[in-house]
């Protein structure tokens, strides 16, 4: 076996309270690693190391920042197939998936390396005679970031790399599921050049490491991602903790991909394979509501029935594989209870559902797909997270429409469709913060903001340069020259 991978706390590498062990959801014989895991009175010291290391990281150059983020973005770019190697051993997306994520960790990284030198302010004539305004924006201190599984290096990456590049300082708490990226990442970042203290890891649960970032007074603000009923603990533990914390919340999603009747069926077909199967279907922007109206419907379900037919579900570091595993038991329970809600619920199990054995033990699902599938419906209405979508069948453009925003999500939307008085009329009339026209619903680019809205999201965008609203907090300077 090899060493136990530690934290990384006021710039030393600890050793911690007990040992996380990542497993291979592709092969459950496999562990991936080791990590020491850090309890209440570790994540205190990180909150304290950090809270030591922010003014003087706080007073950094524009140049030492970009530097920093520059370095660290070469650093995961000329490592992606290592890394990307490990993340889909430890999170079980292919490898071509995995090595693409770890490559848009790296272009995060050097976006935001030339945010760095970005960053201005206002300065302007007071309202009254002879004073001075300047509007000026600074850092918030020690930002806590809670991550998620599924995404393990893009997620932290576009949480880490905006609050360095406007002078935070981190504490850091990957999913417990997914350290081996998180600790590959960190160990990155050491090496920036960053001073000791402005980049903490801690690895642990929710409950201890994430609540102690939860209740400390000297965590500013806390940027999560993860499921809804988590984000409402974090929101509530936010505005109850004195001082109150800045919060920002990306959480699940129901999204919906129309297919019109004068859909390119090809063109549909694929959008609906990558959207709702691709990643294992473990995307908070999947598309899991497939709104197809009467006239492509049959035609529609054939074509992506035969190309479900045509997948290779199978070890996610294998050639050629198109959806690996399912990342863990109690995921795998969850789809199947899912499976089973819609079959009582009255939906036609069209395609898929089965566990699936291959050479090595892993939770294997074959991709599900349901038919006459109503909006009402429970897998219609809660978020699977898993490789099952449902077509619901819709009269026209109108009920299509009318079906995709009855949802307590707003992430991403798509259609398919020719027309291009559908494809505006719905851009302009989805409630999504993400919409795609004849493109998935999962699968964004970088540079301009990511997020959504009513349950799937609170507070600023991240990515872009929008992150900045989140990561910054605005002074407003008056002067009287005399
Ligand atoms: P989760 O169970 O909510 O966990 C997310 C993170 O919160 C993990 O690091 C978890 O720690 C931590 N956590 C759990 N309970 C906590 C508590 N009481 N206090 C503080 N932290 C706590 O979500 P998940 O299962 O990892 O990820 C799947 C969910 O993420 C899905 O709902 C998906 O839609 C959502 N997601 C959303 C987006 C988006 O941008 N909208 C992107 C990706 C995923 P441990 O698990 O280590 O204990
Ligand atoms: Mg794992």
């Amino acid at each position: 076996m090899t060493a136990i991978l530690k934290n990384l706390i006021g710039g030393e590498w600890v050793d911690g309270a007990g040992i996380t062990r990542n497993i291979n959801p592709s092969n459950t014989n496999d562990v991936v690693g080791e990590y020491a895991r850090a309890d209440k009175a570790q994540t205190e010291k990180a909150i304290s190391a950090a809270k030591a290391a922010f003014p003087a990281w706080a007073r950094s150059t524009p140049q030492e920042r970009y530097d920093a983020l520059n370095r660290i973005s070469i650093d995961i770019l000329s490592r992606k197939e290592e890394l990307g190697k490990l993340l889909a051993r430890e999170e079980g997306k292919t490898l071509p998936e995995g090595i693409g994520e770890v490559a848009r960790a790296g272009q995060i990284f050097a976006f935001f390396a030339g945010e760095a030198l970005r960053l201005t302010g206002e300065k302007g004539p007071s309202v009254r005679p002879g004073l001075e305004v300047e509007i000026s924006r600074e850092p918030l201190g020690v930002v806590g970031m809670i991550t998620p599984w599924n995404f393990p290096i893009a997620i932290p990456a576009w949480k880490i790399a905006p609050a360095l590049c406007y002078g935070n300082a981190v504490v850091f708490k990957p999913a417990e599921l997914v350290p081996g990226s998180a600790h590959a990442l960190s160990e990155i970042i050491a090496r920036s050049g960053i001073p000791a203290g402005v980049f903490n890891l801690v690895v642990g649960s929710g409950s201890v490491v994430g609540q102690t970032l939860l209740e400390h007074p000297d965590v500013a603000a806390i940027s999560f991602t993860g499921s809804v009923s988590t984000g409402r603990k974090i929101a509530q533990a936010c505005v109850l903790s004195t001082p109150m914390k800045k919060f920002q919340l990306e959480m699940g999603g129901k999204n919906p991909l129309i297919v019109l009747d004068d859909a390119d069926l090809k063109v549909a077909v694929e959008c609906a394979v990558n959207g709702a199967y691709f990643s294992t279907g473990q995307r908070c922007t999947a598309s899991s509501r497939l709104i197809v109206t009467a006239g492509i419907h049959d035609r529609f379900v054939e074509a992506l029935t035969e190309r479900l037919k045509g997948l290779s579900v199978d070890d996610a570091l294998k050639a050629g594989v198109h959806v690996g595993p399912v990342v863990d038991q109690s995921q795998l329970d969850q789809d199947l209870r899912y499976l089973k809600i819609g079959k009582d619920e009255g939906a036609k199990l069209h395609w898929g559902g089965e566990l699936l054995n291959r050479e090595t033990p892993g939770y294997y699902l074959q991709p599900a797909l349901f038919t006459e599938a109503s909006n009402a419906m429970r897998i219609a209405r809660e978020e699977i997270f898993g490789p099952v979508a449902a077509v619901i069948r819709a009269k026209n453009y109108e009920e299509a429409l009318a079906i995709a925003n009855d949802t307590d999500f707003g992430l991403a939307s798509g259609i398919c469709t020719t027309s291009l008085k559908y494809a505006s009329h719905y851009k302009r009339n989805s409630e999504a913060g993400m919409v795609m026209v004849n493109l998935p619903t999962a699968g964004v680019d970088y540079h301009v903001p990511f997020g959504g809205r009513k349950g799937s999201s609170y507070g600023a965008r991240e990515q872009g340069s929008y992150a900045r609203e989140f990561y910054t907090t605005v002074k407003t300077a008056y002067t009287n020259p005399g």
